[in-house]
């Protein structure tokens, strides 16, 4: 049997980068995994079709994270179906980099609605279906620990908050038998951060390893913190940064 037969999980923003690789993985492990999209119906769809022609169980789903009402509809969609959420995975993340003087009120609003505000509303609704055993996993970032340079407050500031997150929700969620984890991610070759520009140089120069990371690297730890064998793992960090901040 697969490490997550019958388990139902949901994962936010899975139709590109490290949530598409998170999908695939645990999908493989023999979950159903319910994953959402903003924008790439496309790509959404083509990964749905490729999971299932390979064995596997995935539903695409149109679900804005900055939405309360849209991970309202994805948690209720996802329960109606299949009676519960054994795994939710808050992936869905976005980046505004800019001099701290430029930053505007929108910008501070986007990235803390998706970022953080959807990590901690989507929780919510997911523990209202979740069982013994249940996993809650958010997607940080290393930068949490190591701002790395200049242009990055909004996005560090939001990451550190999904450490407080996490190790808050552990203790209301312990008596539960239901863990919540942090992973936190290095430079990993997507969109978000493509490995052939200028600054990737600049930040494979400040890495152990000296080379980007794969999503399936982050995909990876996410199985095994979604497994039963990461029972006793509940409000931790795990970094996966080819040694970016050792
Ligand atoms: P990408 O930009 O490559 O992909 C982002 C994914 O999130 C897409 O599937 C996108 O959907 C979805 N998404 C974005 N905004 C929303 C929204 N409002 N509602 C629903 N879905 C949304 O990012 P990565 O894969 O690189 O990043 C994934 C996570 O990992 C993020 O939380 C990011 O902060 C974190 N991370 C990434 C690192 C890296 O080096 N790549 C390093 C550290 C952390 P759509 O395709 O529809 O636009």
């Amino acid at each position: 049997m697969k490490n997550l037969s019958n388990k139902i999980a949901v994962v936010t923003g899975g139709s590109r980068g490290i949530g598409a690789a998170i999908t695939r993985k645990l999908a493989a492990e023999g979950a159903h995994v319910i994953f959402t999209y903003q924008n790439s119906a496309e790509k959404a769809e083509a990964l749905a079709d490729d999971i299932k022609n390979n064995g596997g169980n995935a539903i695409a789903f149109a679900a804005d994270s900055s939405n309360p009402s849209d991970l309202q509809n994805v948690i209720e969609k996802t329960v109606q179906q299949f009676g519960k959420i054994d795994i939710l995975v808050n992936n869905a993340g976005i980046y505004v980099g800019k001099p701290f003087e430029n930053y505007t009120a929108e910008d501070y609003q986007s990235t803390m609605d998706v970022n953080v505000r959807a990590v901690f509303l989507g929780s919510q609704e997911a523990v209202k279906h979740m069982p013994q055993g249940g996993r809650i996993i958010s997607i940080g970032s290393n930068m949490a620990e190591n701002s790395i340079g200049p242009q990055t407050t909004l996005y560090t500031m939001s990451k550190s908050a999904l450490q407080g997150f996490t190790r808050g929700l552990a203790r209301d969620l312990g008596p539960k038998k239901i863990t919540v984890n942090l992973v936190q991610p290095g430079p990993i070759n997507t969109d978000m951060n493509p490995d052939n520009t200028e600054f990737a140089d600049f930040l494979r120069t400040r890495m152990a390893t000296g080379e980007y990371g794969k999503s399936e690297d982050i995909a990876n730890a996410v199985a095994f913190l979604a497994s039963e064998e990461s029972g006793f793992i509940t409000g931790s960090f795990v970094t996966v940064d080819g040694g970016f901040n050792a």
